[in-house]
């Protein structure tokens, strides 16, 4: 069976412990590689070597990281194929979803920094008859990156590529259950010149190799994006050593529709922002509000449309829908349902596993999921599940609608649907979350802020966000 390694100093390693973990296909729910199993002495050897070469690292010229980076980005473009192939049998989603989303976005994410980091600019203040500030930004010195495993490669790479075109050396952990393309990576940043030991990947539990990274004294920063518990135990671990934190955390995003909205369009677009990545995408809404005089014709329609989603194994072209990523998030989904109609809701479809023909008779597959008739304060309203469950609930006014959308904890992203521009503005202000979409769904400019407010987050991703926080300001005044 295929054996993982680290990626250390620029090579391929075992873990020093020799311990190896299962790493399981989501569409056969079967084991096909074995990941290392890392620990403590693993991040020393890796910080040891992000040390070594931060001062090479970090006294290049801006110009040439960025072409090394622009070499990493068009690396992984070269070997879009097996990237796509590996993603999607890591994840278990469609392997047309990994074709047009997830491994492309990883080489935009790259490409993005890369030229980014030569626009970077810093400020300077003038004080009239005084002197002059000028600001310099400098990069932090080693930082941890660590990722979940919904988008693998497109969210490890959304950190590691701002750390490192700002001049930074990153010790980074892709999430154990998705470990694949982060493994791929170390060799195509070799390719691509990167001196060794400025990327060092891990692989790993979170709560072994995870933590170790997050309490090295020498790990000057963290980004983390993953769930709120676990972020919150990071936040409290790190802030005592007063690291730098960027936390993108869970959501429970409201899909906010009014009776103006261009139907079709929304319907379509409400498809994908409920069961994309089998629901799986922090940005997903998974709580649909609909204005009470269209109430009805939504719900036929909706539902009609999500009882035909095609779910299958994630190599047929049809497949709307593959495997959710591991057989105990299948389980933890399904007892959402439970909770659900022990809450009073109605399954209006969905709701259960779908068992496919060998040899994917064991994947973790779920039918798309639509329920009604729950208050808006249960706990199936209130939490998180991360899977292809929406619940849908009418609302008569704007006030009403606000007021159901801003009760969770969460607020990472919200969808407002309107043709009235001044109430979508209007809404838009009122929403507590970091992102709105309005008429639309996960349309992405990655210059724009990206994060969450309350249990969604702490700091923002994305364009001069990410660059100021992989740098550290420093203010220089000079007298007249
Ligand atoms: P987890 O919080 O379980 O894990 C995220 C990463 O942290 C994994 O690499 C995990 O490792 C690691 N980890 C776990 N425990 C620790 C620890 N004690 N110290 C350091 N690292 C640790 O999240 P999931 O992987 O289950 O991802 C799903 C969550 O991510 C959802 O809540 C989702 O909303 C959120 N998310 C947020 C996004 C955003 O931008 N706001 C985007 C995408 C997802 P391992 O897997 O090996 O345990």
């Amino acid at each position: 069976m295929e054996k993982l390694q680290n990626f250390i100093n620029g090579k391929y390693c075992e873990p020093i412990g020799g311990q190896y973990i299962d790493n399981y296909e989501p569409a056969t729910g079967k084991v096909y590689s074995l990941i290392p199993n890392s620990d403590e002495r693993d991040v020393e050897l890796a910080v040891q070597a992000a040390e070594k070469a931060f001062p090479i690292w970090s006294g290049m010229s801006v110009e040439e990281r960025s072409e090394i980076l622009v070499r990493l980005s068009e690396g992984i473009e070269k070997r879009m194929d097996e990237f796509v192939a590996a993603e999607s049998k890591d994840n278990g989603k469609p392997l047309s979803l990994a074709a047009h989303v997830d491994i492309p976005r990883a080489v935009s994410n790259f490409h993005f920094f890369a030229t980014g980091i030569i626009h970077f600019s810093s400020e300077s203040h003038y004080m009239e008859g005084v002197g002059v500030n000028y600001t310099i930004r400098k990069p932090i010195g080693i930082v941890g990156c660590i990722s979940p495993w919904n988008l693998p490669l497109y969210l490890f790479s959304w950190k590691i590529a701002p750390a490192l075109a700002a001049g930074n050396c990153v010790v980074a952990k892709p999430s154990e259950i998705t470990p694949y393309t982060a493994y791929l990576l170390g060799q195509v940043a070799k390719d691509a010149g990167m001196p060794d030991g400025v990327l060092n990947i891990l692989h790993g539990l979170g709560g072994s190799v995870g933590d170790a990274i997050v309490k090295h004294p020498k790990i000057k920063a963290i980004s983390f994006t993953g769930g709120t518990k676990t972020g919150e135990y990071i936040a409290r671990t790190a802030a005592p050593m007063f690291k730098k934190l960027s936390l993108e955390l869970g959501g429970k995003n409201p899909n906010i529709i009014f009776a103006d909205c261009d139907f079709d369009d929304m319907l379509s677009t409400t498809l994908r922002s409920s069961f994309a990545n089998q629901g799986q995408i922090c940005l997903c809404g998974s709580r649909i509000f609909i204005e009470r005089t269209i109430y009805d014709k939504f719900k036929t329609a909706f539902v009609d449309k999500v009882s035909k989603t095609i779910v299958s194994n994630p190599e047929d072209p049809k497949a709307k829908l593959g495997a959710v990523v591991s057989q105990s998030h299948m389980e933890k989904v399904l007892s959402y349902v439970d909770l659900a109609i022990t809450e009073g809701g109605k399954v209006l479809t969905g709701g259960e596993r779908v068992i496919l023909d060998a040899p994917y008779e064991n994947g973790y597959y779920l039918r798309p999921t639509v329920i009604e008739g729950l208050a808006y304060d249960c706990r199936t309203n209130q939490e998180e599940i991360f899977g292809p469950v929406v619940t849908i609930t009418p609302f008569d006014t704007e006030e009403e609608v606000l007021m159901m959308a801003n009760s969770t904890q969460y607020g990472l992203a919200a969808t407002l649907w309107t043709s009235d521009l001044k109430r979508a503005h209007r809404m838009a202000d009122k929403i507590d979350s970091g992102i709105v979409w309005i008429n639309s769904w996960l349309v992405r400019d990655l210059r724009t802020p990206f994060g969450g407010v309350k249990a969604s987050g702490v700091g923002r991703e994305g364009g001069l966000e990410a660059l100021r926080f992989f740098t550290e300001p420093k203010n220089v005044f000079v007298k007249y």
